[in-house]
């Protein structure tokens, strides 16, 4: 068995097809007739042009816009008068042939691409060999390997499986692609998710260890691979992959539907995110707004604190992507265990008691108003809210909206836009806040419970504490009391409350939390439609008396015993 990154979700059993780079090699010599040679390069380029635009047409019409998107970055690429500006000065001053202009001069741009730390950068450097690869094979007029007509139940292995590979595919035909290189987020990754073939990327060597005919299965969830299985592995991965379709085309149902219980009650079915990109899977996922954008990710594995302008930009994208559906971000909830090296920050004794979240950017206004201030820049690009984490106090919460006060003064005097009714809300994640919500629910504009934290502060654990795991659970009856508090509260007042945490995408949990009237759930992207479907299940009636029966149970044992004995699948 192998094991590469299992980057797009799915059983595939099939038969190899190995899928070789075709010979490029052509003859390198010196060209007498520059005007000739520089039209010949003009040609070729002119059909390049066309010919990506052609894919990229029916990658959109078959795939969809956002994979066209790749394409047509390739046509702005050929396009681009500095590249091909440099071909023609290497023909012109070098005497070199075409295909020998193209090659350097598309393999300095994509070594320069390459060496920049930027993983957009980096798939940049492959789009640009890409593009090398199609005008080499239209100077020598090679023909393209031929996707489209590969028998059904294949199983494409290659080194790379490049865009305009991926543009040929007959999905129906393709049960399952496995690479040596990519990764989650590589454009072969986002293709297969978006074709929805199961693949596994990233196995060293894997053209050169099968061969065309063999059989194979992989699994594009755990990124396991079997060459030459037995009849007994056969059968059971069989079994698995129809209960991976079964599943998904009921989920797919959802798509599209209002998130309502059996009963016709209507709920907010939302997404957490940690990145921009990240927005477009929620898309994907039909979600209903983003419920929590946690943007601490934006702060950590780089050298310094983004500028105002570089979170300006995130925030807008994740806005404009959700196309004015509700975008909740969180301010920084550092400390804990987040770590961001560079802000210095000392080593305490209990970290998750300690300097976080926004105590810590309560005294680094440094660090938090130019945050605030791009949140509310960008909230003139949709509907963006603000969040704030780890409130215990009150005066935490007015001291925020104080100093919004002051940023939007500031933009006033700029003659900067924003949202002038932008919401601002709390995350209740302390006993403290679910103790106060009904003061809090006067003053701020909505409440997410943050039932990771919740669990963790009210049962006293470690969140990532093995040896006290067992008392770290949402089941139990005191953090189940803090939740049905938090949520009744702000009903009386009127406050939206959602549910960040975990816990918003536990079947089991789904009907308490309905009875108690939880407005909003949000959930990884890829909990969506599961979720969506729990929630239908359920009438208010049966949810009221399950709550009931739940809430009059005295351990954590016999809560999660009785909710796994009425759970509806
Ligand atoms: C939570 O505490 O429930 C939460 C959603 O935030 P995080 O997991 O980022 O602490
Ligand atoms: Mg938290």
């Amino acid at each position: 068995m192998y094991t590469g990154i299992g980057a797009s979700a799915g059983i595939g059993i099939g038969s190899v097809v190995i899928v070789k780079k075709p010979s490029l090699a052509y003859e390198n010599v010196l060209v007498a007739d520059v005007a000739a040679e520089k039209s010949r390069f003009q040609e070729a380029l002119a059909k390049c042009i066309a010919k990506t635009e052609a894919m990229a047409e029916d990658m959109k019409s078959r795939v969809g816009e956002k994979e066209a998107e790749i394409l047509e970055g390739h046509v702005l690429l050929l396009m681009d008068p500095e590249m091909s500006g440099q071909i023609e000065s290497n023909i012109e001053n070098e005497k070199m042939c075409a295909e020998a202009a193209v090659e350097l001069t598309c393999d300095t741009f994509a070594q320069l691409f390459a060496s920049l730390d930027d993983e957009m950068f980096q798939q940049r450097a492959t789009d640009v060999c890409d593009i090398k690869t199609r005008l080499l094979k239209i100077l020598l007029d090679v023909e393209d390997v031929d996707l489209a007509n590969v028998p059904a139940g294949t199983i494409l292995v290659a080194e790379d499986l490049t865009p305009s590979m991926t543009a040929g595919i007959k999905p129906e035909n393709v049960a399952g692609v496995l690479t040596e290189i990519g990764g989650k987020t590589s454009h072969s990754a986002i293709l297969a998710r978006a074709l929805e073939i199961p693949a596994v990327l990233s196995i060293a060597g894997i053209v050169g260890k099968v061969e065309n005919g063999q059989k194979v299965i992989l699994d594009g969830e755990t990124g396991e691979v079997f060459l030459s299985p037995d009849e007994e592995l056969l059968a059971e991965y069989t079994a698995k992959r129809e209960a991976y379709l079964a599943e998904k085309a009921a989920l797919a149902a959802f798509i599209g539907k209002e998130s309502a219980t059996a009963d016709g009650k209507v709920v907010e079915l939302c997404s957490n995110i940690g990145k921009p990109e990240d927005a477009l899977k929620v898309v994907e996922c039909d979600g209903e707004g983003i419920g929590l954008f946690r943007t601490e990710f934006l702060f950590m594995d780089r050298p310094a604190v983004p500028t105002e302008d570089e979170q300006f930009e995130a925030y807008k994208k994740v806005a404009t992507t959700l196309e004015g559906k509700p975008v909740i971000i969180r301010t920084l909830d550092i400390g804990g265990d987040k770590e961001i090296p560079y802000l210095g920050l000392g080593k305490e004794e209990n970290p998750f008691l300690g300097f976080r979240a926004i105590r810590l950017c309560l005294q680094r206004e440094d660090l938090y108003r130019p945050q605030l201030k791009a949140l509310l820049r960008a909230s003139a690009y949709g509907d963006i809210r603000i969040m704030i984490p780890m409130i215990t106090c009150v005066h935490e919460f007015r001291a925020v909206k104080g100093m919004l006060e002051e940023l939007k003064a500031e933009l006033d005097a700029e003659s900067v836009p924003y949202n002038k009714d932008i919401k601002v809300g709390i995350m209740v994640e302390t006993p403290a806040a679910s103790l106060m919500t009904d003061v809090f629910a006067k003053e701020a504009d909505f409440f997410s419970i943050g039932t990771n934290d919740l669990t963790q502060y009210t049962m006293a654990v470690d969140r990532g504490n093995p040896d006290v795991a067992y008392l770290y659970s949402t089941y139990n009856p005191a953090v189940l009391r803090s939740i049905e508090r938090v949520i009744r509260a702000g009903k009386a007042e009127g406050t939206m409350v959602g549910m960040c945490g975990e816990a918003a995408a536990d079947p089991l949990l789904t009907p308490l939390l309905l009875s108690f009237g939880l407005d909003e759930f949000s959930v990884s992207a890829t909990s969506i439609l599961a979720t969506r479907k729990t929630i239908s299940l359920w009438t208010m009636e049966e949810a009221d008396a399950v709550a009931a029966k739940a809430m009059s149970l005295a351990t954590e044992e016999e809560v999660h015993e009785y909710l796994k004995s009425v759970a509806k699948k």
